[in-house]
């Protein structure tokens, strides 16, 4: 039998077989198959039934139905799992054959197994695929990175497949490496914290005692302006949802689980000392959601300021918590920004920012017209060292301000929790402030450890003082 499969894809949970029929839809043939076989058939026979694609019955099978050169695409669970593939494959393939990996790896997986293969002369690409189910079936952003001479060969496929915004494909090469699974990785940091930020929103309107239906309206109003965006349009619907019992989101259980991204792009943050704090209370946030216990006894044990949350004017104030958001949402924005433009430059990547933001325009769960203003600031200064320096940011950081301050200020002595908002708003009057009071945790570390410090004129000279001797 002749090979005619154009590209195969390993892995029929949610995420493979919905990208395979999205493949299939843009006209190309692709191969399926999966470690538990009996599901390619039935794949084959209910999901995919009248389509192009094909089914192999072994790794064999599908290397042997595939066009040259290969390209094999895996979706499944991160971890030893693509390794064991990568490892079965290996002897099956030619030199030039293309394995990429589509699933949620550690970027660092992504750059030794670049390194492992390059040596096996196998071309190898790891993927940032964003969208979940409904974004695999229709377009997905892609965020490919690792060997170059591999884009060229699956770009057709990648910039077919994915999601457009304004015409434009959200897939673009990112660069070396582990760079398009790092990109992921911070994407999904930006997610965990644009989802922290809606929530407390919401906890204070909940606190200004707005029904669920004059909260829906609210978010129906910002998504009509510049907050719009897939994660404030879903809230509005989920706010909105009421089934026999009423509105559901009331009796769900307020405790959240995560898988990790979020948290890796926290521990890369600090591995590369740069001050992604939004994300790391959004990390954060969500372990003390987890302590329910300990958070229902302590209830019962501590008090707070003991005023209830009430204001003088609540369409006001709920401007104010729409420009508190926003404002929070640029810095979050930068402080990613800043993750990748340090990661890059340790791990030598050419990354292009605007075609990032581009990327994530459309398609991925973070999507959102600001992107498109990311990228507009990209475009007018591709060096741009932080995106609050643009003059966009900067004037809307302008206008919002005073409301910032006014909803952390409130919450604050209302003694509702504001972890991702305060935290925004501490890294601005932080990052705008001339001088921090670093100088005397420079003097306390020479104090207790000698560490030395450096005075002000005499920069990079460091020197000690006997600080319980005579000056
Ligand atoms: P999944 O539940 O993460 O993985 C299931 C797939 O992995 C099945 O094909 C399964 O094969 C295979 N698998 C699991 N352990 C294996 C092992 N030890 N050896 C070989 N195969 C193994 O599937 P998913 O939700 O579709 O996600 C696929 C990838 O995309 C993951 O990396 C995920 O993190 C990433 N991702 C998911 C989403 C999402 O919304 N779900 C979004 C973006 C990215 P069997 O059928 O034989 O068990």
């Amino acid at each position: 039998m002749s090979a005619k499969a154009d590209i195969a894809l390993i892995g029929l949970a949610v995420m493979g077989q919905n990208l395979i029929l999205n493949m299939n839809d843009n006209g190309f043939v692709v191969c399926a198959y999966n470690r538990t076989v009996e599901k390619v058939n039935q794949f084959l026979k209910n999901e995919a039934k009248g389509t192009k694609v094909i089914g192999a019955t072994s790794l064999q099978d599908m290397v042997n139905k595939l066009k040259l050169p290969r390209k094999i695409m895996l979706l499944v669970k991160a971890g030893s799992a693509v390794d064991d593939f990568i490892q079965q494959l290996v002897p099956l393939l030619s030199p030039g054959d293309v394995i990429i990996d589509g699933g949620n790896s550690e970027y660092q997986d992504t750059a030794r197994r670049c390194d492992e293969l390059r040596a096996k002369k196998i071309l190898y690409v790891g993927s940032g695929v964003s969208g979940g189910e409904e974004g695999a079936r229709h377009g997905p952003s892609l965020m490919p990175g690792g060997h170059p001479e591999a884009w060229p060969l699956i770009q057709p496929i990648f910039q077919s497949i994915c999601a457009k915004a304004d015409k434009e494909p959200c897939c673009e090469w990112v660069g070396e490496g582990g760079a398009g699974h790092f990109v992921k990785m911070v994407h999904n940091g930006i997610e965990y914290g644009d989802m922290q930020l809606i929530c407390e929103a919401y906890q204070i309107m909940k606190a200004l005692d707005l029904s669920q239906a004059e909260m829906a309206t609210e978010f129906e109003k910002w998504n009509s302006e510049e907050l719009d965006s897939f994660l404030i349009e879903i809230t509005r619907d989920i706010l909105n949802y009421q089934d026999k019992k009423g509105f559901l989101l009331e009796r769900i259980r307020d405790t959240a689980g995560q898988k990790g991204t979020g948290k890796w792009t926290a521990i890369a943050a600090l591995q590369y000392g740069v001050p992604v704090t939004l994300i790391g209370e959004a990390v954060f946030s969500r372990c003390l959601s987890a302590l329910k216990d300990e958070r229902v006894a302590a209830s019962k044990q501590f008090s707070g300021p003991g005023v209830s949350a009430k204001v003088a004017d609540l369409p006001n104030f709920l401007n104010h918590i729409k420009h508190a958001l926003y404002c929070s949402k640029i810095v979050s924005y930068a402080q990613g920004f800043m993750l990748m433009r340090e990661a890059a430059k340790e791990n030598n990547w050419n990354l292009n920012y605007g075609g990032i933001a581009l990327m994530w325009r459309g398609g991925c769960i973070i999507r959102r017209v600001f992107l498109g203003n990311i990228k507009d600031a990209y475009t007018r200064n591709p060096q741009l060292s932080n995106l609050l320096l643009d003059d966009f940011f900067k004037k809307a950081i302008e206008v919002g301000q005073n409301s910032w301050r006014q909803v952390v200020a409130n919450a604050f002595l209302w003694g509702i929790p504001v972890p991702a908002l305060s935290t925004a708003l501490s890294f601005y009057d932080g990052y705008r402030t001339e001088k921090l009071p670093a100088n005397l945790l420079q003097a306390q570390r020479d104090y207790f450890g000698a560490h030395t410090y450096e005075l002000l004129g005499a920069e990079g000279k460091f020197v000690h003082t006997n600080w319980t001797g005579t000056g």
